[in-house]
């Protein structure tokens, strides 16, 4: 089946003994449940019996989500977090089981990873940085010492950098080391992981899966061979999402796939409009020709019913000899696009990455890295394309 059939239908209520079955799944809020027969809770709590006995240990709310979200993936096993972050956390954690404990990852990652891995070094799980959109660098950083897992994000944050994640699935297999993957930006829509060889992969759900801005979650999808000790984690860490949060992420994804196409639709445009504006000095979005990563997009991403390629969300862009005091008057002056962190959300929203989301790395690091204080991210929504266009536009001139 398509997403946009999974996406509905993956969460759909199970018919029972009833005459009649709920077309929705149910908002069970109970925190724990109760068993006519003692043996059969034992049993339950021993993974002997299908059930449920603590919210800890799973709930049928977050398990209807788990069901939609590992149907959408193509995955085996689900777990529904309180956050990306612990979603990220859970995913690493299973992928370094009886590995060695290090991480080797890309060089620009969501602001947070850095910090969690920088706690993780504290537990001397040590973490390798190389550019992963250099397939060549990446190896020989691959070879250069035991690696436990890799982890890469489907797009990076804000330059949209696309990770050739076929490719280096293909090289984490020859080396037997497990890839994790953070596919937030991207969803099952425009791109499905374990498709291409991916191990484990998250998604804060805060994201583009709940998509209005109503909840904090994250969930974390793995293949079999990783599913015991994920849920495992889960019962012992308690990471979980609790029922409303996961009956909002439910009724988010029913409409997914629809958002994205409308999501990739208007971000081309608006990059389009950004190209073409004289004050525009370099728009980072993969649907245009001069992205570096176009091609590496056109081979991953999904096509949409008229057969282009959908390209996400996430646009950025420079503003021509702009500092920070420019770059906030242009922030100021938006009429629609509101200011505001997260992203994937129906409303479109900027952020000025070098003073909220990567401001902990460091102004010299950060210059390297391509991400100067001229540097505006755009979570495009799904509004009128011209309407979000023209506001951009206005801005960027009463600036
Ligand atoms: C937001 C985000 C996270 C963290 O998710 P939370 O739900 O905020 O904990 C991780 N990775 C990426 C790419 C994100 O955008």
């Amino acid at each position: 089946m398509k997403q946009s059939t999974l996406a509905i239908h993956g969460c759909m209520p199970e018919r029972g003994d009833t005459p009649y079955t709920p077309s929705a799944p149910a908002l069970e809020m109970a925190a724990s449940f109760h068993y006519r027969r003692a043996a059969d809770m034992t049993a339950v709590a021993n993974g002997e019996m299908e059930g449920f006995v603590y919210q800890r240990y799973g709930n049928p709310t977050a398990a209807a989500l788990q069901r939609q979200v590992a149907a959408l993936e193509g995955g085996d096993s689900a777990l529904a977090c309180s956050s990306g972050m612990a979603a990220l956390h859970i995913a690493l954690l299973t992928a370094l089981r009886d590995r060695p404990a290090s991480i080797l990852t890309a060089e620009v990652l969501f602001g947070e990873t850095f910090q969690l891995l920088q706690l993780m070094e504290q537990q001397e799980v040590m973490t390798r940085y190389a550019d992963p959109c250099d397939i060549e660098a990446f190896e020989a950083a691959l070879a250069q010492s035991d690696t436990g897992c890799i982890l890469v994000e489907t797009a990076s944050n804000p330059l949209v950098r696309v990770t050739p994640l076929d490719s280096i699935c293909t090289m984490a297999k020859r080396h037997g080391v497990p890839v994790v993957v953070d596919a937030t930006f991207t969803t099952p829509v425009l791109s499905r992981p374990f498709d291409v060889g991916a191990d484990i992969l998250m998604h804060s759900a805060t994201k583009y899966l709940a998509g209005h801005a109503d909840v904090l979650g994250g969930v974390t999808v793995c293949r079999a061979a990783h599913a015991d000790w994920m849920q495992e984690l889960g019962r012992h860490l308690g990471p979980n999402l609790g029922p409303f949060h996961s009956f909002l992420t439910m009724r988010g994804i029913k409409t997914l796939p629809i958002r994205m196409e409308e999501h990739s639709r208007n971000a081309l445009h608006v990059a389009q409009v950004l190209e073409a504006h004289p004050r525009v000095e370099v728009v980072h979005y993969p649907g245009l020709d001069s992205h570096p990563d176009k091609a590496v997009a056109g081979r991953l991403f999904s096509r949409g019913p008229d057969g282009d390629t959908l390209y996400g969300g996430m646009v950025s862009f420079e503003i021509r000899d702009a500092d920070k005091a420019a770059v906030f008057r242009f922030a100021n002056a938006l009429r629609l696009v509101i200011r505001a962190t997260s992203l994937g959300d129906v409303h479109s929203l900027m952020t000025h990455p070098a003073t909220t989301t990567h401001k902990n790395i460091g102004e010299k690091r950060r210059a390297q890295l391509g991400i100067g204080d001229n540097l505006v991210r755009i979570s495009v929504g799904i509004e009128d394309p011209e309407d979000i266009a023209a506001d951009l536009v206005q801005a960027l001139e009463q600036m």
